[in-house]
């Protein structure tokens, strides 16, 4: 069939997200949109200090034109190549993309040329190579900082312990912008668990903006525990399943180790 916008669906991509993307994902993200005000609400924060980041991740090229419709313009993507080949695909649209899961070094050179924000910084050799191919490009990016608060083996960023002496040789790199830190909570039904993490991150930003003023804030919370985040002091919620549908893969491909 076809919609208004002339992208043919798919009878998979029908069964996945409807017969009119665009109004599905218009009335998810007006729902969540609610319930973070609502906890802005609740922690007697201003909706300003609260910025999502959608998270787009295993939604094809083509079904993202309908997001893009419905009003959202930012992308958040775990992996480097799949970020790639959507934003060759959807060069023609004014999308802000934001790397959100780990790199490695070397792709590096791709993520230079196309992406407005990485979150998952968490080596002195990445924030180097980011920051060399970035003064080749003459571009600067955002960097959030990313912390293991959670302890798992099974996830990625800095032990706490490490994050002070890296954030205080952060300014050695001046193509980085640093805008504080990241992290994935414990997946966990405990809810003190969870939020034990975000205290955690909570704590560390407080320490780390001392050293390094620019670090303030928060990027914690995805579509299970975003309200919780909010509550915690997250900035911003990084939030996919809530707003695209659910997942048909697996979650170990983006976050190996995880059963
Ligand atoms: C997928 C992902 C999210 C969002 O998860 P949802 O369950 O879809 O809300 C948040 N952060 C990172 C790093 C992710 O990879």
């Amino acid at each position: 069939m076809t919609s208004p916008l002339k992208v043919d669906l798919s009878p998979e991509d029908i069964a996945r997200f409807g017969n009119d993307p665009t109004v599905a994902f218009a009335a998810n993200l007006k729902a969540v949109q609610e319930r973070i005000a609502e906890a802005c609400l609740r922690s007697g924060r201003p909706l300003g200090d609260v910025r999502l980041l959608p998270v787009t991740k295993t939604v094809p090229a083509h079904i993202l034109r309908f997001a893009f419709a419905a009003g959202i313009s930012d992308f958040g993507e775990n992996k480097l190549q799949e970020a790639r080949d959507k934003q060759t695909a959807l060069a023609d649209l004014a999308i802000r993309w934001s790397i959100i899961g780990h790199l490695q070094t070397n792709k590096v050179k791709y993520i230079v040329r196309f992406a407005s924000a990485f979150y998952a910084l968490d080596s002195f050799r990445l924030a180097e190579e980011l920051n060399r191919r970035l003064e080749a490009q003459g571009r600067d990016l955002d960097v959030f900082v990313q912390v293991n608060t959670s302890g798992e083996a099974s996830k990625y960023g800095l032990h706490p312990d490490d994050l002070l002496p890296f954030v205080e040789r952060l300014s050695a790199y001046p193509r980085l912008k640093p805008q504080g830190l990241m992290t994935l909570a414990i997946f966990s039904a405990d809810t003190e668990r969870v939020r034990a993490c975000f205290r955690l991150l909570r704590r560390l930003r407080d320490r780390a903006v001392t050293v390094h003023p620019d670090l303030t804030q928060l990027s914690m919370g995805m579509s299970g525990d975003y309200e919780a985040a909010i509550e915690e002091g997250a900035n911003v919620v990084r939030v996919g399943q809530a707003i695209f549908g659910k997942r048909p893969t697996d979650d170990s491909f983006y976050w190996p180790g995880l059963m």
